[in-house]
């Protein structure tokens, strides 16, 4: 693999994505450096930077996840400033009749502008029944692309691929299948990517396309995987232990197990000496009294452990922890088990210990979960141009100095706002 020619997309991607001049001296040794370092071994188990399940898996939404489209839609401005009827229309058929595309029985309402009451017919496809409620045709036009994209967004297809190629750091929320996130190349925490990239805790899983594409954020001509899904796992330097993220664009029940089952592959086909159980369920979280944050509590060694005291973030992190941060969200976890130590061995097993379901009570007993445990998210990033200060705009790769150095002031004063407005 040459890893010299691997940061020279990034650098490419780096200088697009920032709207560098060509004449920016980017030098990508220390990121080089930093992720040959980090990530050693990974890149011993997977010396391609990307391992795959050899057949294609498809996740479905999960219900909280059709929801919260839902939710979100219903309030989008347009809809909510303007059609309040087509509002309640869809408040009052819930989030299930809509992903169902349609109506399950009939919808009578008072239409206000034509003074009589109307009926939309049971079996009408939902988006249909919006022209019911007098839009301007081209706010119609909107609001049913997008109703119908969200629909349609139910359940993906692909690859299943887990990643430490740099390229995968950069594009973690880049793709052409409509969503993103703060870590987007435009978007406000796009340093982020490069902690991870730099952290000796962050692999990037996904499910690409079949072929590679143009990414909105990436240079003309470098094309690369499609994420139609994507998650990060973070494990502790021993791989002793390993947590979920976020799952993006919407999560999915189904995708742990695959999951599981690929993490498994790399370390069996690199001789690796774990493998890991199936994903752990919920933390345990409790209010503590006059606090208004829970905390997060997990099962490790023999006791109940508060996750701050297990995941940290290094003080020069850049990325947005969804692990740490995201309250509103439940993570699991999985263990690591030592090789042949128990009878029967599950790399016996052809699926890679796949089906091998542990009892969580043997594990805590057997004292396998170790206590001391530690993960720090998100490393310090150096900036490429003078390889000397240190990031922290989480929204640019480089440092303010360098900035400054190559832009006018009234072409930074445009920048900068330009950043505000996107962050
Ligand atoms: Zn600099």
């Amino acid at each position: 693999m040459n890893y010299k020619s691997i940061f020279e997309d990034v650098k490419q991607v780096v200088r697009y994505c920032n709207q560098l001049p060509d004449n920016a001296p980017l030098d990508m040794f220390m990121w080089r450096d930093g992720w040959l370092n980090s990530k050693y071994a990974w890149i011993k188990l997977i010396p391609e930077l990307i391992a795959e399940l050899p057949e294609p898996v498809t996740f479905k939404i999960d219900e909280d996840s059709k929801r919260r489209f839902f939710d979100e839609f219903i309030v989008d401005d347009l809809l909510e400033d303007n059609y309040p009827d087509l509002q309640d229309f869809l408040m009052n058929i819930g989030y299930t009749e809509f992903f169902g595309k349609h109506l399950q029985k009939n919808y009578e309402f008072w239409d206000e502008i034509e003074e009589r009451d109307i009926v939309i017919p049971k079996g009408t496809k939902i988006i249909k029944a919006f022209k019911y409620f007098h839009l301007l045709d081209d706010d119609l036009k909107e609001l049913q692309t997008k109703a119908s994209r969200i629909v349609q967004q139910d359940c993906v297809t692909g690859t299943l691929c887990l990643s430490v190629h740099p390229l995968d750091y950069l594009s973690i929320s880049e793709n052409i299948s409509n969503w993103r996130s703060c870590h987007s190349l435009d978007g406000c925490y796009k340093s982020g990517n490069i902690s991870y990239m730099l952290d000796k805790s962050t692999v990037v899983v996904y499910l690409r396309s079949d072929n590679k594409v143009q990414l909105p954020n990436f240079p003309e001509g470098l094309l690369w995987n499609n994420k139609k899904w994507r998650m990060l796992l973070h494990f502790d330097k021993d791989n002793k232990i390993v947590f979920t993220s976020k799952q993006y664009p919407f999560s999915s029940e189904g995708a742990f197990n695959p999951v599981i089952k690929l993490i498994n592959r790399v370390f069996k086909d690199g001789e690796g000496e774990r493998w890991f159980s199936h994903f752990q369920r919920d933390f345990i979280t409790t209010s503590k009294s006059g606090k208004n944050t829970p905390e997060k509590l997990i099962y490790i060694g023999t006791q109940a452990k508060p996750l701050r005291s297990i995941v940290k973030q290094d003080s020069g992190n850049l990325a947005y922890t969804d692990l740490i941060f995201n309250e509103s969200l439940k993570y699991r976890w999985s263990y690591g088990h030592i090789r042949g130590i128990y009878e029967d061995d599950p790399w016996e097993d052809d699926t890679y210990g796949f089906d091998k379901l542990y009892d969580e009570d043997s594990i805590i007993s057997s004292g396998l979960a170790p206590s001391d445990t530690q993960i720090t998210l998100g490393e310090s990033v150096l900036c490429p141009i003078c390889n000397k200060n240190r990031l922290y705009d989480p929204d640019l790769m480089i440092c303010s100095n360098c900035e400054e150095a190559f832009f006018s002031e009234q072409d930074l004063n445009t920048r900068r706002k330009e950043r505000f407005y996107n962050g």
